[in-house]
C-alpha cells in the first residue's frame, strides 16, 4: 500500500528541518532528504497556532490513513467470506445427509432381508464419497480463510493505532 506524502507541509523532519515527509506506520513519519525517522509526542505539542495548523495536518493524514486501511480491511474482509462458504462445503454436507437417510429410511422400509438391504449401500456409498469431497474441499479452500482472516486482524489492529492517534488529537 502506498504511503502518504506531505509535501511542503507543515510537519517538519527534526533533524534536517525539510518539510518533505512520508507518513510509514503508525505515527512513525520519515524525511525524503535525509532518510530520518520522527515520530511526535502528541501530548506534548504546545497549542501555538503554528502548531495548531500542524496539527489539523496530521488529523488530515491519519484519517486518509485510516480510511485507506479501511478499504484494505474490506478487500480481505469480502475475500475471507467467500473462501470461508467454500470451504464449509454446507451444500455438500447437507446432500451426504439426505443420502444417508435415505440409505436408512430404505432399510427400515425392506426390513432385515439382507439382500434387499443391498439397496442402500448407493446411499451409504454417496455419503462417504461426499464426506471425503467435503473433507478436500476443506482442506483445499480452508488455508486461503485462514490467511485472509489473519490479513483482517492485522488491518484491524493498523485502523485501532490510527483511531487511538485521532481521539487523541480530537481531545
Ligand atoms: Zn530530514
Amino acid at each position: 500500500m502506498k504511503s502518504l506524502k506531505a509535501e511542503c507541509s507543515n510537519i517538519h523532519c527534526p533533524s534536517c528541518g525539510a518539510a518533505k515527509v512520508v507518513l510509514t506506520d503508525g505515527d512513525v513519519f520519515r524525511c525524503e532528504y535525509c532518510d530520518t525517522k520522527f515520530n511526535f509526542d502528541l501530548d506534548d505539542i504546545e497549542p501555538s497556532t503554528e502548531n495548531k495548523i500542524m496539527l489539523e495536518e496530521l488529523k488530515g493524514l491519519f484519517s486518509e490513513k485510516k480510511a485507506l486501511l479501511e478499504g484494505e480491511k474490506q478487500k480481505y474482509k469480502n475475500l475471507l467470506v467467500y473462501y470461508s462458504v467454500k470451504s464449509s462445503a454446507k451444500k455438500s454436507e447437507i446432500l451426504s445427509v439426505v443420502c444417508l437417510l435415505i440409505s436408512v429410511a430404505f432399510l427400515f422400509s425392506v426390513g432385515i432381508s439382507p439382500f434387499l438391504a443391498l439397496g442402500a449401500v448407493p446411499g451409504i456409498a454417496a455419503f462417504i464419497l461426499i464426506l471425503l469431497y467435503r473433507k478436500k474441499v476443506y482442506k483445499k479452500y480452508h488455508p486461503f480463510a485462514q490467511y485472509f482472516a489473519s490479513k483482517v486482524v492485522k488491518y484491524e489492529e493498523q485502523i485501532s493505532v490510527y483511531t487511538k492517534l485521532l481521539s487523541k488529537l480530537t481531545e
